[in-house]
This record gives C-alpha cells, structure tokens and sequence, in this order.
C-alpha cells in the first residue's frame, strides 16, 4: 500500500517534471541513444583526454558518498554535497589536476556572463528535481561559480546573471549581458526527460545557423571542452542543437539576448546515477573545467568584432543644399565612390598591427566624411578586427579574414562592400536616398580560424 503509493507519487512528479515548462528537449525525430545495461547504473566515468593538461582527472566516482536530507526529498533544499574543505575552488583553480593552459591567456579581457539557469524554485515540489530530489537550480548556480573561478584567474572579465537562489526573467537575463557589454553569454543548464537511462551534452543555439553564425562558434567549443573533459557513456549524434526544435520561438532566454550566446545542457539530473554525480562538487568542477577549456581555446582561436571608423558613432548626418534638399547625385557608379572614399588610406605605409591606425583615420574622415553622399551613395566605413593580428605574431600583416565569408546587409539585403586586406577597412556603399531613421546593418566575416564576428549587429542612424 505505501509502496504503492510512493509509486503514484513519483509517477506524478515524473508527469509534472516532464510537462512543465522547459527546456527540457525531447528529441523528436531522432531516436533516443541506446540506454547502459540496467543492472550498472553506476558506472564510473571514463578518465577524460589529456589533451592540455599534463595530469587528467581521475574518474569521478558514480555515486556520491552522503545521504540526503531529511524529510520530503522533493522540497528539501540544499541537495547538493557541501564543499568540505576551505577554499575549495580556490585550491582546484590552476592545481596539477585543473591546470589553466597557456593558451588561456587569450581570455584576458574577454567579458563572459554566465547565466545559471533557474533558481528560486524549491518550494515547488518536484520542480527541475532529480530522483532523489536534487535540484537543477543549484547544480548550475555552483557549477557557474566554479567556471568564474576559472575564468577570472586567466583575465576574464566574468558577471553572473544570479548569485543566489532566487529566479529572474529569462529577458532580465538576458538583458544583465547586453547591458554589462558582455563578449559572450552562456546559459548553464542541466536536462531531464522521460528516459531516467537517457544522459548526454547537448548545446543549443538560437534559431537558424545563420542567424548568428558566432552562436555556432561558441557551442561548438564548449562542446569540445565537454567532449575532451567530461566525456559521458551517452551520445547525442549532432550535439549542437536549433532552440527551434523546442518551441517555434525558440528558448526565451537565448531569444531575448543581443550577445553571442549559448545554453549548455551539460548532462541529465533524470539519470540516478547522474544525479549524484552532480551533487558533488569535485564532478561540478570539472563540469565547470571542461566549459573554461572550451572557451580558453575559443579565444586562443581569435574573437573578430567590427566597429564603425567612419562615422565613429553610426550616425550619418546628411548633409542639405540651400534648397534643404540632400547633396546626392546619381551618375557615377558604387565603386568610384568607394575607391573615391579608400584613396585617402594609405594601405602600404600601415602602421603597427595592433595600434589601429586612428590618426589616417583621422585624416581619411577629414577628406571623405561619412555620410556625405557621393555621387548617388552613402559610404560607411568599418573597421574589421580578426582578433589575431593584433598579437603581432610572424606573419600577422598577412590577411586572416576570409574575404569570401564577407557579407554585408541592410535590413536583411545584401549591399556592396569593398574590403581593403592591408588594414581591414571594410567600406560599405548604401543607397543615397535612405529615410532618416534607424537601421540594423549585418556586418558578417571569418577569420581564418572560421571563427565568425562577435558582435555583427550594428545600428545605422540617418538624421537629415
Ligand atoms: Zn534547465
């Protein structure tokens, strides 16, 4: 009879688990991985590659040693194992078995906010809970934690969405990101579903692959990391995944935000023995490691981004004749005036690669102001960044940008350019006669690592 009835109740929570709303992927079309044999459950994790690091994790052990807390599994809080010793990051942080690698320098500066998903949902019974009642909010707060640890000692710039147990709008998330100025963003999330045998990475990326080909970058690399540092005995078989597979608007959070962004679903708190692997904090390390791995080689890899050079701040400022009628001419083709606006840089006397070149910028705005129309165009001019070159490493004045990967778009349709290699100028040849108002200029380019610009989004403003 009791049996009976804790058997209804977990039927129940497992119904209200499943259908609550989430994010929480149910493969459709694709078949679910095959399951471990039922009767290992507690399988230890295979040690993971030793790719950088000159001494690899041990496996971590399945099953974590203490009990749970008293009383309903489902409400209780605090379900993950406490941190036993002082400093517990702090002493994993760049030890023999959580070396930072050389090439994570390349981080420095770079501005990451993490984003731990959910929290401030323990009163609801059963809500984003494992088997034994551990709860995904608290997995990802800590896990966000340790990755800060990690980030920060190689010169991140790191900021948390949440730093406690309570819930923001999955927009608020967003929005701490766009308006901190972060880099990248990334949503730390762990999975559930039916299957309680089902347990595998997956990162989601928003929408279509090209809406924001830098989201692509981002997921994949963390992937790897994954890959490479916490390898699970499941896999999916392509684990980058459109939020479109979810809900046709995609995951709220993912949508709302303006930055390069990715939501990880790092493994399955439905699967018992996941479940107590990531109540300890040893595993949530080196969930945390195998994410700093994959964002130290993104960033090793270079991290392109545009700005405006020519007008500085996006704003064109038509000018009028004595009749208030804008000094535009339609006889002379797009390419004279782009040749017109790229004469006044002197490409073969560039200075060094990592000072930006401001005074002939100076000088070439001086001479050729944006905005002016020239003979039937607007001219803008960008400057593009691979986000190698200014290392200043052999063969850095080479291009590293795919001038093919390229493409330039006013409100979705594609304009001309012109992209002089020798300073990364990248002018862009608009129509003269454009309304005043705003407009979204798409500014797209690969390095030559395939890494695609950050931040490709600009905002045009036309005032007359
Ligand atoms: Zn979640």
């Amino acid at each position: 009879m009791r049996r009976g009835l804790w058997s209804l109740l977990l039927a129940v929570t497992l119904v209200v688990l499943i259908n609550c709303r989430t994010e929480q992927p149910r493969p459709r079309s694709e078949p679910q991985p095959p399951a471990p044999p039922v009767t290992q459950p507690a399988e230890p994790q295979p040690a993971p590659a030793p790719a950088p690091a000159p001494a690899p994790a041990p496996p971590v052990p399945a099953t974590a040693p203490a009990t749970m807390p008293a009383g309903d599994p489902m409400l209780s809080v605090d379900t993950l194992l406490p941190e036993t010793e002082p400093d517990f990051a702090a002493r994993r942080v760049g030890s023999e078995r959580y070396p930072l690698p050389h090439y994570a320098k390349f981080l420095r500066g770079v501005r990451v906010c993490l984003d731990p998903g959910h929290g401030g949902d323990a009163h609801l019974r059963g809500f984003k809970r494992g088997p034994t009642g551990v709860r995904e909010a608290e997995i990802n707060l800590r896990v966000a934690q340790y990755l800060r640890a990690l980030l920060v000692a190689s010169g991140a710039e790191v900021k948390l969405t949440r730093e406690g147990d309570y819930d923001l709008s999955l927009r608020d998330r967003a929005k701490v990101a766009a308006d901190w100025g972060a880099d990248l963003f990334i949503s730390v999330h762990h999975n559930a579903v039916g299957n309680s045998k089902t347990n595998y990475t997956s990162i989601w990326y928003h929408a279509d692959v090209d809406r924001r080909p830098s989201n692509l970058d981002l997921a994949r690399y963390l992937c790897d990391g994954l890959y490479d540092h916490l390898p699970l005995e499941q896999l999916t078989d392509v684990p980058l995944k459109s939020d479109q597979l979810m809900y046709p608007g995609g995951f709220g959070v993912l949508a709302s935000s303006s930055v390069t962004s990715a939501l990880t679903e790092i493994s399955f708190f439905t699967n018992p023995a996941e479940e107590q692997r990531l109540r300890d904090p040893e595993y949530n390390f080196r969930e945390a490691y195998a994410l700093y791995i994959g964002l130290a080689r993104y960033a090793q890899s270079g991290l392109p981004r545009v700005r405006f050079v020519d007008p500085p701040d996006g704003v064109v400022r038509l000018p009028r004749g004595d009749s208030g009628e804008r000094l535009i001419s339609d006889d002379a083709p797009a390419h004279a005036a782009v040749a017109d606006a790229s004469s006044t840089v002197d490409v073969s006397d560039s200075p060094e690669a990592d000072e930006p070149p401001d005074a002939e910028m100076a000088d070439a705005a001086a001479e050729s102001p944006a905005g002016e129309a020239q003979n039937g165009w607007l001219v803008v001019t960008l400057q593009l960044d691979d986000g190698l070159r200014g290392r200043r490493a052999w063969g850095s004045e080479r291009q590293m940008i795919l001038s093919d990967s390229i493409a330039v778009r006013l409100e979705g349709e594609l304009v001309e350019h012109v992209f002089t290699p020798g300073d990364y100028r990248l002018f862009v040849l608009l129509p003269g006669n454009l309304d005043s108002g705003e407009y979204r200029l798409d500014v797209q380019f690969m390095n030559k690592n395939k890494n695609s610009v950050l931040n490709p989004g600009l905002t045009l403003r036309i005032e007359p």
